[in-house]
């Protein structure tokens, strides 16, 4: 078996890169490069090849010990033919990684999407580590999830099943943006949970997250976090709101998948553990009585590596 593998997480604001012991899923050496402003196809690939070749350094020998490369992204991936087929964020479209990776470093290439491989990375060497049935949710930007069954990720027909920001919490609800009205993600979110504060301030409510923010800059999950530690009214009625309803979609989840366990993960999970326990604890309450009395949850433990963690172990999955 060779020693090591490549992992890339592909994201909005970052790519991180990193090279992984296949043994013990440790992070050897890694390398981060900001996607904020440079996006697009060549931007992208260029910043993947130089971080490759930066974690391989001078080391000619290191290369022919590399079991794979692969990459979780941001977006909707192919993962048969290895093409990122959509991702806005990155601005890139029908983008073939595995083709372009494959013919710099002559290495197999897989790829997933981010979610799929953060749930991939928790299950190797994180909080789902001997568990062969559980769900992740992820809780950031947007409200994402993953299904392992049976040790297996499951894909649906389109390859798109665990899209649990989607399921509708409101049927007259606000608009999502994938179009949709009422979508958990626009209720559930860090976004979500910015624009409630954002829209109160503009109507004059006081709160102490003003001493934390940065004209043109957004709310981040350490500014709810501090603002909840001083008891801050305002964005503890967001923060409590927003638990409300994510609990009701963990709820849902237990009820219809009845899952052993669920692990919760995510920038606003791991800042604010009161987000955390409020909405556990509502979603055992918001259960059927007989799943409720067995699902356990845990915190996602590998935090920003679970990415490149997962990415690198993506050849397991065998296409
Ligand atoms: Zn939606």
């Amino acid at each position: 078996m060779k020693k090591y593998s490549i992992g890339i997480d592909l994201g909005g604001t970052k790519i991180l890169s990193a090279l992984i012991d296949r043994e013990t899923g440790k992070v050897l050496e890694h390398v981060k490069k900001k996607t904020k402003k440079d996006k697009g196809p060549g931007n992208i690939v260029k910043k993947m090849v130089e971080s490759t070749q930066e974690l391989l350094g001078d080391n000619k020998a290191l290369l022919s010990e590399i079991s794979s490369i692969g990459v979780g992204t941001a977006g909707q991936t192919d993962r048969e033919s290895g093409i990122l087929v959509a991702a806005p964020n990155l601005d890139c479209y029908n983008l073939n990684i595995r083709q372009i990776l494959n013919e710099y470093f002559n290495i197999p290439v897989f790829i997933g999407n981010d979610v799929e491989v953060a749930a991939l990375g928790e299950q190797k060497f994180g909080a789902g580590k001997g568990c062969d049935d559980f769900v992740c949710v992820f809780v950031g930007t947007g409200v994402g999830s993953a299904i392992v069954k049976d040790g297996k990720l499951i894909y649906g027909a389109t390859g798109t099943a665990g899209e649990i920001g989607h399921i509708i919490v409101d049927l007259n609800g606000r608009q999502c943006a994938c179009g949709a009205h009422g979508c958990l993600e626009a209720y559930a979110s860090r976004s979500a949970i910015e624009k409630r504060i954002e829209g109160a301030l503009k109507k004059g409510r006081k709160s102490c997250i003003l001493d934390y923010l940065e004209p043109g800059k957004a709310i981040t999950s350490s500014m709810i976090e501090k603002s909840v530690e001083r008891e801050d009214e305002l964005v503890i009625q967001c923060v409590t709101e927003a638990s409300e309803y994510l609990s009701g979609g963990l709820a849902s989840i237990i009820n219809f998948i009845n899952p052993k366990l669920i692990i919760l993960g995510g920038g606003l999970i791991e800042a604010v553990d009161y987000f955390y326990q409020k909405t556990i604890k509502k979603a055992r309450a918001k259960s059927l009585p007989v799943p409720a009395a067995k699902i356990q949850f845990k915190k996602a433990i590998l935090g920003d590596f679970s990415g490149v963690i997962g990415a690198a172990f993506l050849e397991e999955r065998g296409f």
